[in-house]
């Protein structure tokens, strides 16, 4: 028993001293190669460009002290994640523009012939001298809209025939050309065919006592008037 410790107690202590005298050397290693590295100008911390290539003097190091150390399968390469911040630029904007056939408000002299808009709004002023309000119920139109209320004429009235005395397809309305206007009430539709001549503004149809044009010189007689619209061009 007694002979038995001793050995052991050297074995474990020379062990130790052995294990304590390694790590100490591999720790004056790392210190070494570090100082060694700043000494070059290497940074060593992030990027490790050239270990490989001019780490000649550093060469005779063993390969545990390398491995320990600095990991030099470092590629000096910076990662890519620098992306520009901001890739694209903005794209100026585009504003829906509104399709100018169909913009106009109808229920105005907006969108009309400009003949047909100065003389309505003489005749407009004339009128409320007289007491008399003109409203204009349908100027200018679209052709999307002029076709539509040929279609729902259509319906109406049976025909495309019978529906054009009332609604005339896009491509000869007058309405869609801003040269038409429709007016209301009755007293201002008695009114302006009665006036109208004198600024120039005559009715056109014996159907269509609300319908209005510039058919003549102003204060020059209106021409005869037509039965109903016919689907033709003028
Ligand atoms: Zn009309």
């Amino acid at each position: 028993m007694t002979n038995d410790l001793p050995p052991r107690r050297t074995v474990s202590v020379r062990t130790r001293l052995l294990s304590v005298t390694g790590l100490a050397v591999v720790a004056s290693l790392l210190i070494w190669h570090s100082q060694l590295s700043d000494f070059l100008g290497f940074d060593s911390a992030d990027t490790e460009p050239v270990v490989a290539g001019s780490g000649a003097p550093g060469s005779t190091k063993p390969p545990v002290a390398k491995r320990t150390a600095t990991p030099p399968t470092a590629k000096p390469t910076k990662p890519p994640s620098t992306r520009p911040p901001s890739s694209k630029p903005p794209k100026p904007k585009k504003t829906p523009t509104k399709a100018p056939s169909t913009s106009y408000d109808e229920s105005s002299t907006e969108g009309l012939s400009k003949t047909l808009r100065t003389r309505l709004l003489k005749a407009i002023a004339a009128a409320k001298t007289d007491g008399v309000t003109i409203s204009i119920t349908s100027g200018r139109r679209s052709a999307a809209k002029q076709q539509k209320l040929l279609d729902e004429a259509i319906q109406k009235y049976g025909s495309y025939q019978a529906a054009t005395r009332w609604v005339l397809p896009p491509e000869y309305s007058a309405h869609v050309k801003g040269k038409a206007v429709d007016i209301g009430p009755q007293l201002a539709m008695q009114w302006l065919n009665r006036n109208g001549y004198r600024y120039g503004i005559c009715r056109r149809y014996d159907n269509e006592p609300w319908h209005f044009e510039a058919l003549t010189t102003p204060g020059k007689k209106c021409p005869p008037r037509e039965p109903h619209a016919v689907a033709k061009a003028d």
